[in-house]
């Protein structure tokens, strides 16, 4: 349920409706809009009768929410929400490229690679410290030592660091050194890691499972929401189908339809989708087009040393033309952020 106060409601009438939400044993979660105050009502457990709210002075509306996830849907908040990442921000009518090497392998190759996506115009570097890998016998990430040569990328080229969580024991010690929490795919579900995302400081990537549905993938949104962190950046990554043309299959289809259910940022990663170079540059240019807030790109400068994900790492000259072309495609078909929805 979310009731909508009217533009001249009085401090004290917004805190009566608070109240009798909490005397009933539900949550009040006060949205933040430009235009209206709007208080949502969580955690309860039958259906709501809108009457009930409607009765008290100062209410103008009070609207059923018809979808299972609340705090990340559009109902709750109509204006897109714009994340801040260490100063980078990402959503609304932004279009925010984060870039970098699937691994941290050293600070030489980390700095080198920092420095060239910089120069080309991303705004945030990735880069994994802890590597969630299918094989246990492959490079797992540097780990703290990583998360150091990030942030001496940082004070380098004053890049926002993006770098993967990938469970609760090193999500501390992500939140401490980056700018934003990741969290992987094989995570989407992991709601004890969601859980304790919703307690961090800093916001948090979320990547989309390899067969989670929309109705998933903000669910998962909606507890690291509700544990209090409200800067969620989704991240379409590709998902699994029977294709064998390529790693996993780029659901663009998903952007228009998460733009129309959230309000939460929507940023797509064609590397992990393509799994192959030659498929990044097409899928990123149909990713700005399709309406995304940003890219997640993997850029290696020596991609056959690469310690992983080499073979999808485009090369910093390839990232350079693309930052060129994607700018293009923007500025041709920048619409009104409702007309693309
Ligand atoms: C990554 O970004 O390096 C990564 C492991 O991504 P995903 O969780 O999408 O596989
Ligand atoms: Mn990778």
């Amino acid at each position: 349920m979310l009731v909508v106060m009217r533009s001249d409601a009085t401090e004290e009438q917004i805190q009566t409706v608070v109240e009798y939400i909490e005397r009933i044993g539900c949550k009040a979660e006060p949205i933040p809009g430009g235009t209206r105050t709007a208080i949502g009502v969580l955690y309860n457990i039958e259906p709501l009768d809108p009457n009930a709210f409607l009765v008290f002075p100062g209410v103008k509306d009070a609207i059923a929410v018809s979808k299972p996830y609340k705090m990340v849907s559009r109902e709750m908040k109509s204006e897109d929400s714009v994340v801040d990442v260490g100063g980078v921000k990402v959503g609304g009518t932004k279009f925010t490229v984060i870039a970098g090497p699937c691994a941290v392998e050293s600070l030489e190759q980390a700095m080198t690679i920092g420095r060239l996506v910089k120069a080309a115009g991303a705004e945030c570097f990735r880069g994994g410290a802890f590597k969630p890998r299918t094989s246990p016998y492959s490079f797992q990430g540097l780990g703290e030592e990583g998360l150091k040569i990030l942030a001496k990328v940082r004070e380098e080229t004053g890049l926002a660091i993006v770098t993967e969580a990938m469970d609760i024991d090193c999500l501390k010690m992500v939140d401490e050194y980056a700018d934003c929490i990741q969290i992987g795919t094989r995570n989407m579900q992991n709601f004890s890691l969601l859980k304790a995302a919703g307690k961090a400081r800093k916001p948090v990537l979320l990547k989309r499972g390899m067969s989670a549905t929309v109705d998933d993938f903000l669910m998962a949104a909606e507890y690291i929401m509700s544990g209090g962190n409200s800067n969620v950046i989704l991240c379409e990554r590709g998902i699994r189908t029977f294709a064998n043309h390529s790693r996993n299959t780029l659901d663009l289809n998903v952007v228009p339809a998460v733009k129309m259910a959230s309000h939460l940022p929507i940023i797509v990663d064609p590397s992990h989708a393509a799994g192959r170079r030659d498929q990044v540059i097409p899928l990123a240019r149909a990713s700005a087009a399709v309406g995304a807030h940003g890219l997640l790109v993997e850029v290696h400068h020596q991609p056959e040393l690469a310690f992983s994900d080499g073979p999808q790492s485009l090369l910093p000259e390839q990232f350079a033309a693309l930052i060129k072309e994607i700018r293009c495609i923007l500025e041709s078909c920048i619409l009104p952020p409702e007309a693309s929805r």
